[in-house]
């Protein structure tokens, strides 16, 4: 190993001498142990597609107007979630941390969480925090339920009883050891509805709107279908106008984006007439707590992607509010099925490979069913309860039987696809490296695409959607089966 390595000069390492050559440590191939390739045989993750609870709950709190996250454990906790966001939105998010250190760790978080959170409002005057837990202060055994009582009594105290409590504080338990950012997401969903929504006395005429941990561009896409209807919607952490800002002078200081879901709002939700949960693990739980507590009916998936799913989520919302679905959308459906009719002879039993969080896999899964093309493998990296049965359901109308992995890594699906090729991957920016292993195009779509631009602004949901997802897709193929010929393969 040591006849490899470079010798470094006295003076330093040159720009030009930067980029080192990468050279395996072991020149041949060493197959990988069988055994070891399933996920479920082993208890170390490889090259996960997935984040930490705490992660799913930090998002929702920012799709709320004047919202911020704290959180209650140690600053990595934080850095790298903020991190994570700036590389999909290319924008700041604000969230604040208890800065955890030893003593956090022996005597508990108490004096953090009531000094920062003091220092929070004082400083920042948000609407609505949102209380986010992690690993550390659940094993500690912080008791957030005091603390925030006693967060709430030390502002009463400064600020005087109207200010004092004029912030809510919404607490969301995320034990990262016991899920994914899904779960933190879904678990965020129903601590806002339980905390803020109040009762069902005023109808409001309108519908809610869980849409799971969609992109600016998704919602946008969402809103415009249902400003075509003619339906007036609450959306429930909607991050468009927060991950997706105007450059302006800022309006306030402190800085909020305009954007963000109103207390006021959540409040009403629970005098809506249905709640849609685009995403059944991603807002499902949210749903289901407004249909028990005040017999709101519960629409919980599927995502609307591609044409049956997208129809199906029209065909809801019209009937619940006697609504016509408007020829402008019929058009649109139109245009997308005239652009899979045009598109056919590329799709058309390609063998695909998809993965990503467990809604937008499964939603993709039927997309490239109706576009002709042949699951081989379907992951998701978080495990819940209904995916194989979800995927078994769409690709058994198709005939196809791929391999499922419900809650694996991309170390397992790179290696099960090292024996059964296929023509196109499509999941998110994690999966650049085992695409390039295995020599064939990557289509991004997804929560964590970090290394393309814009991608966050463009929908994959409903009909438009589903033409530039489309478009993705059969541009890859050509660029990669037909590099120097992009001038004569339509
Ligand atoms: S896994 Fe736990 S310790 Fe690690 S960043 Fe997430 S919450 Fe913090």
């Amino acid at each position: 190993m040591s006849s490899n390595c470079q010798p470094i000069p006295i003076e330093g390492i040159a720009y030009n001498q930067l980029k080192i050559e990468k050279k395996p440590i072991v020149p041949e191939y060493v197959p990988r142990d069988p055994v070891l390739v399933p996920k479920a045989n082993r208890t170390v993750v490889v090259n996960p597609s997935r984040t930490c609870m705490p992660f799913g709950a930090m998002f929702a709190g920012l799709g709320m107007h004047r919202g911020l996250p704290f959180v209650q454990g140690a600053q990595g906790c934080t850095t790298y979630v903020r991190y994570t966001f700036c590389r999909i939105f290319q924008e700041p998010a604000s969230i604040a941390n208890a800065s955890f250190h030893e003593d956090a760790a022996v005597f508990g978080g108490r004096k953090n969480f009531i000094e920062g959170m003091r220092n929070l409002i004082v400083r920042y005057h948000p609407d609505v925090v949102t209380v986010v837990t992690t690993c550390s202060s659940e094993i500690i055994g912080d008791d957030m339920v005091s603390f925030i009582k006693a967060a709430r009594k030390r502002l009463i105290k400064e600020l005087g009883e109207e200010e004092g409590n004029r912030p809510k504080l919404v607490l969301v338990n995320t034990p990262s050891f016991a899920g994914s950012h899904i779960v933190g997401y879904d678990r965020a969903s129903r601590a806002f509805l339980e905390t803020l929504a109040q009762d069902h006395s005023k109808p409001n005429n309108r519908i809610n709107i869980l849409p799971g941990m969609v992109m600016p561009g998704d919602l946008r896409e969402l809103k415009h279908m249902l400003r075509e209807m003619g339906v007036d919607a609450y959306i429930l952490f909607d991050i468009s106008d927060v991950f997706d800002t105007p450059l302006m002078p800022p309006q306030t200081l402190p800085y909020y984006p305009e954007g963000g879901t109103r207390v006021a709002e959540v409040e009403d939700m629970g005098n809506s007439i249905a709640t849609f949960a685009l995403c059944q693990n991603e807002g499902g739980l949210g749903a289901r707590y407004l249909e028990q507590k005040f017999e709101i009916p519960a629409f919980i998936g599927p995502m609307p992607m591609g044409v049956k799913n997208t129809d199906l989520f029209l065909k809801r919302v019209s009937e619940v509010t006697g609504r016509e679905i408007p020829k402008s959308l019929k058009d649109e459906r139109g245009r997308l099925l005239d652009f899979m009719a045009d598109t056919l002879h590329h799709t058309m039993m390609k063998r695909v490979a998809i993965f990503g969080d467990p809604d937008i896999a499964t939603g993709i899964t039927r997309f490239a069913c109706e576009l002709g093309m042949e699951p081989v493998a379907v992951m998701s990296g978080t495990k819940t309860k209904t995916f194989t049965a979800d995927i078994e359901g769409i690709v058994g109308e198709f005939g196809f039987k791929p391999l499922i992995l419900n809650g694996s890594d991309l170390f397992e699906l790179e290696e099960s696809l090292k024996t059964m090729p296929v023509d196109v991957i499509i999941g998110n920016s994690k999966g650049a490296d085992i695409a390039k292993e295995l020599q064939v195009p990557l289509v991004r779509a997804g929560l964590f695409v970090y290394d393309r631009v814009g991608y966050h602004k463009r929908p994959v949901i409903g009909y438009r959607g589903g033409e530039r997802l489309l478009a993705d897709l059969v541009n890859a193929i050509m660029d990669f089966s037909y590099p120097e010929e992009r001038t004569q393969q339509l």
